[in-house]
């Protein structure tokens, strides 16, 4: 760039990682333990859930009762600094297609407000091809990612229960809470109709693990980021914690641009752009990691062009950018007229469902392959701004207190709404919302996009997240998984963060890298 100083960084580091999620976090906790000097860019700025959570704040505290902005899309008190849209990073998608891209600029990326549904892929979700013939193999199998799903279930934590199922994976799991009162009856009526519902699998500590993070205490507001670092974040459980071995920079507001290459075409660092100055810095490592997360990973690999990496780095297969997934999502309301002016009492939990229901069914008597699990949402946490909206339809479909009332009202009318409904309802889903079918990008299980394989012409990485073509560049976000499976993806990512990154140690011990 003519005219455009570019200011290097005098200090090589033995890796350079982009981005602080969850892929990111994982990467930094284990180099920088193993003793390795790590360089850590984020886009976005410094975020520590003890001091910058909304937690515990009620409505009347915002301004807009906690109404949502482009950069607080889930509501004010959200722990997410932008998501859909964010000022001066836009994106396009191929005319006639739908998707939908969100992405969180700070410490920790995303997983400051995720669900911390946390489930194990299992065995046959590393070899749907070989079940079905759809997709492909992965070059691994859940024997090779068994031992870091261990590693992470004991030092990150997550409660759950050990069923013995075939493709539901047992851990070591922290006691679950018990079900609440929606959560027993749908436990109930499922049953009744040969539904499993068992405790739900989430990475919050019901139990103290270590001396710096607490232990729940059930206020229901996980999406916040907990102050107590009950709830794990990879800010607070990964980045924060390991800062203090001294062996972290950590460079906030830093924008990587590109992966720069020597002649011989290995990575030599990353440039970065400050978001602050709008300078251009360049900061060199015996290794790069992309974690930015799926598709800003790819984009990076693309946009880092030289002699040797003319398709882009990673690129020589022509693959990075392509097989792009996420999960299918459908929300369906419902309603418990059992419970129709109930008794009000603090039922708050966890941050989440309490209870769920994974796969089930025999696909061979079925006609579509794979599956799906159940999530279950309801009960009755704090009003907020937007929540409730519409209950006053509701007393046109059910009588209240006895009487059939026309659907709306206003004042005293709506009021009784509100004491007779609310905590009892949940969505309502139907043909005029195509049954509450998600659009692509909207379960914001986006991974793939560099895949990884034992052939390059049809992968960019190998079996460890390095890439075929440069042997000290790795990926470690949701970049690199080869297919979805019925479970949310963010363990897997944790998982197979720590096998690379472990990997990586090994290989710089024996100067191989
Ligand atoms: C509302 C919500 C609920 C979710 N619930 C669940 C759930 O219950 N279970 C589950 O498994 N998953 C869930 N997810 C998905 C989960 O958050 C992601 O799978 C996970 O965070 C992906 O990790 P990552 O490391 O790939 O990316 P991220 O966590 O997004 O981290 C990427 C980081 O890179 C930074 N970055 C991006 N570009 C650059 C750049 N050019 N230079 C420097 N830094 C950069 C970003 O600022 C960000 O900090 C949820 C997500 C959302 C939004
Ligand atoms: S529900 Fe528990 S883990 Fe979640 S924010 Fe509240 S105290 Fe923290």
């Amino acid at each position: 760039m003519p005219g455009i100083q570019v200011k290097k960084q005098p200090k090589k580091y033995d890796a350079v990682i982009v981005g602080s999620g969850a892929g990111g976090g994982m990467a930094t906790y284990v180099l920088a333990n193993a003793g390795l000097k790590v360089c850590l860019l984020e886009a976005g700025p410094m975020y520590d859930p003890k001091t910058d959570s909304n937690q515990l704040k009620n409505p009347w505290e915002s301004p807009r009762r906690g109404a949502s902005t482009k950069f607080r899309p889930f509501g004010d008190f959200d722990g997410a600094y932008w998501g859909w849209e964010i000022d001066g990073e836009p994106y396009t998608h191929a005319e006639g297609t739908k998707w939908e891209w969100w992405r969180s600029r700070m410490l920790g990326g995303r997983t400051n407000h995720w669900g911390r549904i946390s489930l194990r892929f299992g065995p046959k979700d590393f070899k749907r091809k070989s079940i079905d013939g759809l997709g492909d193999d992965w070059p691994i199998g859940y024997e090779d990612v068994k031992p870091y799903y261990d590693k992470i279930d004991k030092l990150l934590g997550v409660f759950g229960t050990n069923e013995g199922l075939e493709n539901d994976p047992d851990g070591i799991f922290l006691p679950p809470p018990k079900p609440r009162l929606h959560e027993l009856f749908l436990k109930k009526a499922a049953t009744s109709i040969g539904v499993p519902v068992i405790p739900s699998r989430l990475s919050i500590l019901t139990k103290q693990i270590n001396k710096e993070r607490g232990q729940c205490f059930y206020c229901a507001q996980c999406g916040r980021s907990c102050k107590v670092y009950a709830d794990f974040s990879s800010s607070s459980a990964l980045v924060i914690p390991v800062l203090k071995t001294g062996n972290v920079d950590l460079v906030t507001n830093a924008m990587a641009r590109e992966v720069l290459t020597n002649k011989e075409g290995l990575a030599t660092g990353v440039s970065y752009v400050d978001k602050t100055n709008l300078q251009e810095y360049q900061v060199e490592g015996r290794t790069v990691i992309l974690a930015a997360s799926t598709c800003e990973t790819a984009r990076l690999l693309l946009n880092s062009k030289s002699q040797r990496h003319p398709n882009g780095l990673a690129n020589s297969g022509n693959v990075v950018g392509k097989y792009l997934h996420d999960s299918t999502g459908a929300a369906v309301g419902g309603v418990l007229p059992q419970l129709f002016g109930r008794k009000r009492y603090n039922e708050d939990g966890v941050g989440g469902m309490h209870v769920y229901t994974p796969w089930w069914l025999d696909n061979k008597k079925l006609d579509f392959p794979r599956g799906y699990h159940i999530e279950y949402w309801g009960g009755m946490e704090q009003p907020a701004y937007g929540f409730g909206w519409g209950i006053e339809g509701e007393n046109e479909k059910f009588k209240v207190n006895g009487k059939t009332k026309e659907a709306g009202g206003y004042g005293k009318s709506l009021k009784e709404d509100y004491r007779y409904f609310y905590g009892v309802t949940w969505g309502d889903d139907g043909p005029e919302n195509d049954y509450g079918l998600s659009n692509p990008g909207n379960i914001i299980h986006e991974a793939g996009t560099v895949r990884m394989g034992n052939d390059p012409k049809t992968s960019a990485l190998d079996k460890w997240g390095r890439a075929h073509d440069c042997k000290n560049l790795f990926c470690t976000d949701g970049s690199v998984l080869v297919s979805q499976a019925d479970k949310n993806i963010t363990w897997t990512i944790l998982a197979l963060s720590m096998r690379t990154s472990e990997y990586i140690v090994d290989e710089m011990k024996k100067q191989n890298i």
